[in-house]
């Protein structure tokens, strides 16, 4: 299998900006309460970007959404906060509405993408978090501009398509998280690839249930088949060998696979922690996605945390580790661990479905738009 990354032009192949209008779409989504931005990592991640297109002299018009004001204009969502902050940190660059206070923009309507390209003579993808979308401002403007993926967009691809185009062995997948019906696609291509596919989380719970009495955990009956089905076709996925209990009465203790009635676990236990931790130490690629536990939860995130510190200790033993997903990013940062990763991917949706798919249509537009 190729990299998605290949085919795919940076700013520097764009030729000579100087004097041109680009159109860049960013990842402006950052959370807001009472006009203020809560966060500002993703307008900081998108500064790069735009700094070199306006030091090459490109006239820059930048794009974006916040939330989901579902179509119609909603004040609370404006991006007159976002604009501010952005035209401080790039100052002379022009910063639209939000884009989706039109239904036209998650509709992919032709006549907003001839109205989003009118004038420019570039455009520019810098929202790996939305290119699994087939929304106007992604897959759009490719279709008529010459095109190039911004300096965030590229990393993320070419560090997540490392995994799928010959990752340097041995390559560990860890998979936990809330259920296994949201990641059997991404379950399938990481066993398809890994030496071993380290199951945890409520996830995990499925799969052992064939097996396992699990009093009254999260267990998704209606996918004990399935769990089963991928056991049997992929001998390389590793079960915990312990878990971490709640019992009835609220106290937490350290169990085998069996419970009674009114037990339920949270987290992958102490012994699972240390086998994983060895799978890791001895890898040279690491992928996670998924939460071993439930972290937000002290008394549970002790197995994730041990997969994280793992994971930062094969950092610096030079293995590319690689983190996807939304809360599996969210603990990471939790534990302070973000720097001590090879790559935490800012786009968790898109970041399994680009393992899942090995593309994305945003990708797929911009790798067009140069044919
Ligand atoms: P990601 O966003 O990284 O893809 P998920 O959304 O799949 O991860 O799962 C994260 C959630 O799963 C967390 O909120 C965590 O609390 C929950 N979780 C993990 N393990 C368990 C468990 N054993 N019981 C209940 N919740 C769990
Ligand atoms: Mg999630």
């Amino acid at each position: 299998m190729t990299s998605p990354i290949s085919g795919i032009r940076q700013l520097e192949d764009l030729g000579d900006v100087s004097g041109k209008r680009v159109l860049v779409r960013c990842d402006l989504d950052v959370p807001i309460a009472n006009g203020m931005i809560v966060d500002d990592f993703r307008i900081r991640a998108c500064v790069p970007t735009l700094q070199w297109l306006v030091a090459h002299g490109a006239l820059v018009t930048v794009c974006g959404h916040i939330g989901r004001p579902g179509g119609k204009v909603v004040p609370e969502l404006s991006m007159a906060p976002v604009r501010e902050r952005l035209e401080a940190l790039v100052p002379g660059i022009e910063v639209r509405e939000n884009l989706r206070f039109d239904p036209r923009e998650e509709a992919n309507d032709p006549a907003f993408v001839a109205e989003l390209i009118d004038g420019f003579d570039y455009y520019v993808n810098e929202v790996f978090g939305v290119s699994h979308r087939k929304h106007a401002s992604i897959v759009g403007p490719p279709q008529f501009l010459p095109s190039a993926a911004g300096r965030n967009v590229f990393r993320e691809v070419e560090v997540i398509g490392s995994i799928l185009d010959q990752p340097t062995l041995p390559f560990i997948a860890v998979v936990g998280g809330a259920k296994v019906s949201d990641k059997i696609g991404v379950l399938r291509a990481l066993a398809q690839r890994a030496d071993l596919v380290l199951i945890g989380g409520a996830m995990a719970l499925t799969f052992l249930a064939s097996g396992h009495e699990l009093g009254d955990s999260m267990v998704e009956t209606s996918h004990l088949a399935e769990a089963r089905e991928l056991l049997n076709a992929f001998p390389n996925l590793v079960l915990p060998e312990d878990l971490l209990v709640e019992d009835a009465n609220g106290k937490v203790e350290t169990r085998g696979l069996d419970l009674a009635p009114g037990e339920r676990a949270f987290d992958i236990g102490p012994r699972t922690a240390i086998t994983y931790s060895d799978h890791i130490a001895q890898s040279a690629t690491v992928f996670w996605n998924g939460p071993m536990g439930r972290f937000e939860d002290e008394r549970f995130a002790s197995g994730t945390l041990g997969i994280a510190a793992a994971m930062a200790k094969s950092t610096t033993n030079s293995a590319r580790t690689i983190v996807g997903g939304g809360d599996s990013a969210a603990a990471v940062a939790h534990f302070g661990l973000t720097n001590e990763m090879f790559h935490v991917s800012t786009g968790g949706g898109a970041s399994l479905k680009l393992i899942e798919q090995g593309d994305l249509p945003g990708l797929e537009a911009l790798r067009s738009a140069n044919g």
